[in-house]
């Protein structure tokens, strides 16, 4: 029997890809660790990594992951190394939560840091920073009043005055699904289709690309997300991102209603986590005062934590109101809102056929 439980213990120890003989010597150790997959970049997350580790002996490996995160955990499955999760924006969360490939991670000092319209009601995964996503006006040819509203974007007068990025972009799928859960799927549709008639070009680049163009004269306002006017603000290696900036103010849409979409930066505990109170920990470090700080200082975002000092350049944007929805309920609504990008072939641009 002795002998029988060597061989099993053997065999599923090759199933999980982990060296035998480490159950006891190297498990001390092993404990003290967690395994991370970022899609937050290195330079963002690294100091509060270390500083982590300084403060409770736990080591945690990163790996920076720059996409496919999901595919990666769905074919390690149960041999995934990771423990735990952080990415950019409610979607690719959401994205877990459907694919089955998360577990609830409950703790009441980040339930006490994280309010609850930014994490999961059932702990699945945690917002840890928040971004606005905002309309970029050409301070040089656009009136302040003329928009202030996301709905204005599609008034006729602004016609071949609009960029965007893809439709189809995580953060406009979740604008765009945001809008949906408000005002349902119709008006959704209208509301691109008007915007779709307004661009100045097909939808191209990324956020900073429409920051270019409305430089560069080719439009005068574009969707993006706030943090992006701090990154070109205050970019040294680009110096030419800082004149895009300087021309630029931020509009935050809806203030005289339900408040501007925000989406957030997040942390998940994956469903074969062998670190599972590491990986809680870690959550709960990054969603303290100091942690929330240096987070959201680094990449101009708001700390998800209220209470926090924000970046000078941040604070000086002035405050905003923030749409108050769940992002659970915006997530529901990401798949109608793909299909919409798609029936209105918002990627094609405009199409006013006259
Ligand atoms: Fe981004």
């Amino acid at each position: 029997m002795p002998r029988f439980s060597a061989v099993l213990f053997l065999a599923l120890f090759g199933i999980l890809g982990l060296a035998p003989f480490g159950d006891t010597t190297a498990q001390a150790s092993d404990d003290n660790t967690v395994n991370l997959y970022s899609y937050r970049q290195p330079f963002l997350i690294k100091p509060l990594l270390d500083e982590f580790t300084q403060q409770t002996g736990i080591t945690v490996n990163m790996v920076y992951v720059k996409k496919g995160m999901l595919e990666r955990l769905k074919a390690e499955g149960d041999n995934s190394p990771a423990d735990m999760v952080l990415t950019s924006d409610i979607g690719s969360l959401n994205d877990m939560v459907e694919a089955g490939v998360l577990q609830p991670a409950k703790s009441e000092k980040i339930e006490m840091n994280v309010p609850a319209q930014y994490r999961h009601p059932e702990g699945l995964w945690y917002g840890l920073t928040v971004r606005a996503r905002v309309i970029f006006a050409s301070k040089e040819r656009t009136i302040p009043g003329e928009v202030t509203r996301y709905g204005d974007l599609t008034k006729p007068e602004l016609k071949g005055r609009i960029c965007t990025r893809s439709g189809k972009h995580l953060y406009n799928i979740s604008l765009i699904a945001a809008l949906i859960a408000h005002d349902g799927e119709e008006a959704a549709k209208q509301w691109l289709t008007g915007v779709r008639d307004n661009l100045a070009q097909k939808p191209q680049g990324n956020d900073r690309a429409q920051a270019r163009a409305i430089y560069e004269g080719v439009c005068d306002y574009a969707i993006a997300n706030t943090y992006y006017m701090g990154k070109m603000a205050a970019n040294e290696k680009k110096p030419e991102q800082r004149q895009w900036a300087k021309g630029l103010r931020i509009i935050f849409p809806n203030q005289e209603a339900r408040g501007a979409h925000v989406n957030i930066s997040g942390a998940a505990v994956i469903k074969s986590a062998r670190h599972k109170q590491n990986a809680i920990r870690l959550i709960e470090y990054l969603s303290s005062d100091l942690a929330q700080r240096i987070y959201a200082k680094k990449n101009f975002e708001y700390p998800v934590k209220p209470g926090v000092p924000l970046h000078p350049l941040v604070a000086s944007w002035g405050s905003f109101k923030a749409d108050k929805i769940a992002l659970t309920e915006v997530a529901k609504h990401r798949a109608t809102a793909s299909r919409i990008v798609d029936i209105t072939a918002y990627d094609l641009g405009p199409q006013n056929g006259s």
